[in-house]
């Protein structure tokens, strides 16, 4: 039931042409290469998502996402983009959370759960990211902290609106650094999350729910994560922008 999934996010990176050659590299490699049914996910700048769809196509299992959308319907919010029109480009996902916008745009849990049930209703799939920051690791907090955040943005939500969450885990200390959570420490708390979504909902409900692991993930290390039993896939950033890179981790389930 619960999807595997790769998604990469490109983050503040690539022009369009660059962003188109990375695309059709990835759909090329995917096609090629690809034995497994894991879903990809390529989440571009706003700006280059109606020039990737159309690149994607009706390639099966290659999907859209974005990086962040307004909890509004429309209005005057300079320099936001909302859900509607994020479908109407053709995305699919939409990463909400992530511990860039938490970090430099003051994104807090509140306004992530306002954010999760304007795009479930405007049938885009959240990816919602979670995570603790080095120093609440090693104060031993890291499951308290992740526990909260996941509370406050998700439990309001319906069982049948938190089905169709998608859900990363990323430890802040291991984003862009180079710096791996271990396999074990992954499932550890992949396993804590789904506990906590079973005590809520259901053993049900937590087993439909795909669980990511994002943080340095790397073509050398996805195996053995993605291995986990409680890891469904991957939020992958830097080597998402290696065509060759990306489409080894997505093998990584073959
Ligand atoms: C991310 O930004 O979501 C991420 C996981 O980045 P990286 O893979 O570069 O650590």
């Amino acid at each position: 039931m619960r999807k595997k999934i790769v998604a990469g996010n490109w983050k503040m990176n690539c022009t369009l042409p660059e962003g188109k050659k990375l695309a059709s590299e990835v759909i090329h490699m995917v096609e090629d290469r690809v034995q497994n049914d894991a879903q990809v996910i390529l989440i571009p700048p706003f700006i280059h998502l109606t020039g990737i769809y159309s690149l994607i196509g009706s390639v099966s299992n290659i999907y859209l996402g974005a990086q962040n959308c307004h909890q509004e319907r429309e209005g005057a919010f300079t320099g936001e983009v909302s859900a509607s029109m994020l479908v109407s480009a053709g995305a699919s996902y939409v990463i909400l959370g992530h511990s860039e916008r938490r970090e430099y745009f003051g994104e807090t849990d509140e306004l992530l759960a306002e954010k999760v049930k304007f795009v479930l209703d405007n049938n885009l799939t959240p990816i919602f990211c979670c995570g603790e920051k080095l120093e609440t690791r090693e104060a031993g907090d890291h499951e308290n902290l992740v526990g909260q955040q996941v509370a406050t943005a998700l439990f309001e939500l319906s069982e049948d609106e938190i089905k169709n969450v998608v859900i990363a885990y990323e430890p802040v200390w291991a984003i862009g650094t180079g710096k791996t959570a271990s396999a074990e420490q992954a499932q550890e708390m992949h396993a804590f999350i789904r506990k906590q979504i079973a005590a809520k909902y259901s053993q049900e409900v937590a087993e439909s729910i795909s669980i990511l692991y994002g943080g340095s993930v790397k073509p050398e290390n996805a195996k053995e994560i993605f291995d986990q039993p409680d890891v469904d896939g991957g939020l992958i950033g830097g080597a998402s922008l290696k065509s060759k890179d990306f489409v080894d981790i997505v093998k990584a389930f073959d």
